[in-house]
């Protein structure tokens, strides 16, 4: 039986929504979360963009360090030599790609206007497959955008290609949050039967069915014979109407009627850190958590009615599909209501000690203390908001890396 693996692309989908991004330090502080909650590969960002450069290089130094790993750390670009080439001239210890095409006749005609044919599109992806697999690549992963609305044998003739061409998996976008779960399984189980590799399953919620259709597609990888990867979003951030969100999609994988020992993690999702997660995302979008939000949302386990309140009283199952303290909810929340201080971009010494300090931060000389607070002041020009505890932790603990993640260096740019 196959099974099923998360790939999350905040730090792709999420950080390229309209009106919304991540400083490269909240980029940093999803992976490392991503990879203590056991997730298979981080969509990490864009290996061809330069202000991406040095977070990337400096991500993937983590995981040399152990620091990021087991997770994989996967590139996002265009399936063009051109591009494959950039993103090796800047990232060059980039493992993992995933190279991206449109395959629907509506944006072959509406995006290439006539320059390209069906048979152009398979040409340019193979020839950047094969140019990443010589640059080095371990794995990369083909994408099919507007998959949903494009033809099934077109599909089949596309994934072939990019299998025979070394393409590891095959992912199916949804772009446009154009399938229902009834469509996907049978147009993802007939890939999965015809095509025999593992499919990628990359759905948006314009029609709220973002999760449905994703978990519905993996039953029809499974199905036809092959594994699954689901790509999520920590709160379903992402284009428009947004992606599957994270939490939502393992909840369903592992809670929903019929799944269970069929269609099952191929790795174990830590699912105690989903609060902690979903909360740290909420702060560094600047976006609330829906109160409705499967969950983590707050209204999530509360009860107000005399039925409902009456019965999860009596018997938590009554009302309730799943525990609160599963997700690592439950614990009382302290909010200061008196005297703050803050580590911000014009702080100086003496507060900054102050908040280290209650975190039990000790650093062994003035000067020392003096070099992450100004780390920290760079931090918080990219943030514009207090750092959380996380961050500054991390600076304290890996201020080379700090340093890098914090350069963009646009004086460099020609
Ligand atoms: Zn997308």
């Amino acid at each position: 039986m196959g099974k099923i693996y998360i790939i999350d692309v905040t730090n792709r989908d999420g950080v390229q929504t309209a009106r919304l991004g991540l400083s490269k330090l909240e980029k940093t502080i999803m992976n490392i979360y991503l990879n203590e909650m056991g997730v298979f590969q981080s969509e990490f960002g864009f290996p061809t963009t330069k202000h991406e450069t040095y977070y990337l290089q400096a991500n993937l130094e983590l995981a040399e360090m152990g620091v990021l790993k087991p997770i994989h750390l996967g590139g996002w670009l265009r399936a063009t030599v051109g591009d494959v080439k950039t993103a090796f001239k800047y990232v060059p210890g980039i493992k993992h790609l995933n190279i991206s095409i449109s395959t629907s006749d509506q944006m072959i005609q509406g995006k290439f206007l006539g320059r390209k044919t069906r048979d152009d599109i398979i040409q340019m992806m193979v020839e950047a497959l094969e140019v990443a697999r010589s640059l080095g690549a371990e794995t990369v992963g083909v994408n099919a955008e507007d998959a949903s609305r494009t033809g099934l044998d077109f599909l089949l003739k596309f994934a072939a290609a990019a299998k025979e061409h070394g393409a590891i998996r095959f992912r199916y976008c949804d772009t446009l949050g154009y399938d229902s779960p009834f469509s996907i399984y049978e147009t993802i189980r007939a890939i999965a039967e015809n095509v025999g590799m593992p499919i990628e399953i990359h759905c948006h919620g314009d029609l709220g069915m973002a999760v449905a259709s994703s978990i519905a597609g993996a039953k029809g990888a499974i199905d036809g014979g092959q594994d699954a990867y689901i790509n999520t979003t920590v709160n379903g951030i992402g284009e428009r109407a947004g992606n599957a969100d994270l939490v939502a999609t393992v909840l369903a994988i592992t809670k929903s009627k019929g799944f269970e020992g069929k269609y099952e993690l191929g790795m174990p999702i830590d699912m105690s850190k989903s609060w902690e997660i979903a909360k740290f995302a909420s702060y560094a979008f600047g976006v609330p958590i829906p109160i409705n939000q499967p969950g983590v949302g707050a209204n999530a386990f509360a009860h107000e009615s005399g039925i409902h309140a009456d019965g999860v009283l009596k018997d938590p199952q009554n009302y309730e599909l799943y525990s609160y303290t599963e997700l690592g909810r439950g614990e009382t929340e302290l909010v200061e209501t008196g005297r703050e201080i803050c580590a911000g971009e014009y702080g100086g010494i003496s507060g900054f000690s102050h908040v280290m300090g209650k975190m039990e931060v000790e650093f062994t000389s003035e000067e020392d203390a003096e070099k992450i607070l100004e780390l920290v002041r760079y931090a918080n020009v990219t943030a514009q908001k207090p750092l959380v505890e996380k961050e500054l932790l991390f600076i304290a603990e890996y201020p080379d890396i700090a340093r890098k993640l914090l350069t963009l260096r646009p004086l460099d740019v020609p």
